[in-house]
């Protein structure tokens, strides 16, 4: 593997020491305390394949991205058994996101989990395209719609509107692009409520 394509590849990996000593640290970890409590609902009620993953919640420090799915990079070269991290800012404002928000993004992230965790470790390496705006756009988008599949269409919604609100106008640009936007997550409801329609439309 070259620098540059190890590089990308960490970016989507995680290193494992990053952890809980510094969630224990003012604000640091109350987020992530909200979001394992959900996180371990969530999995139960729609992610039933997760029930045995190893995944871990831990704070991070961010401006643009709230929630983040990852993976840990140890585990990945060293492990026989891979470790999961779902990695959630720290910043308190996160308490204003609406609680059927909050659930839908963590299923989009535990979404991307499933995606991780499927076959052999060595499709990760995939992951390298995640640079690629192309890539990255589908790679998220696919999150979205497993999401929606799951019910968590009308929360979706409203985590990007209230996303929309909480991000710099470069973000926002960047954010319409690589998600769904609430139109386009009605769309796609509707369309997996009536197939049918749907091929109508594409024609
Ligand atoms: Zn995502």
């Amino acid at each position: 593997m070259s620098l540059s394509c190890a590089l990308i590849l960490l970016l989507l990996a995680t290193p494992v020491w990053a952890d809980q000593s510094e969630s224990a640290e003012g604000n640091r970890g109350l987020n992530a305390q909200w979001a394992g409590q959900l996180i371990l609902d969530i999995r139960l009620t729609s992610f039933p394949r997760l029930a045995n993953t190893n995944i871990r919640v831990e704070p991070f420090h961010g401006h643009s991205d709230y929630f983040q799915a990852r993976f840990s990079i140890l585990h990945f070269l060293f492990a026989k058994r891979m470790q999961y991290v779902i990695r959630v800012n720290d910043d308190p404002g996160i308490q204003t996101v609406p609680e059927d928000a909050g659930r839908a993004i963590l299923a989009h992230e535990l979404a991307h989990v499933q995606y991780y965790a499927s076959g052999s470790r060595i499709h990760l390496l995939g992951l390298i395209r995640y640079n690629s705006s192309s890539y990255r756009r589908e790679f998220e988008r696919r999150a979205d719609l497993e999401a929606t599949q799951l019910g968590y269409a009308q929360g979706l919604k409203n985590y990007r509107l209230w996303l929309y609100q909480h991000v710099s106008a470069k973000a926002l640009l960047e954010k319409k692009r690589d998600y769904l936007s609430p139109e386009e997550i009605d769309a796609a409801a509707r369309a997996l409520t009536n197939p049918v329609c749907l091929r109508v439309d594409e024609r």
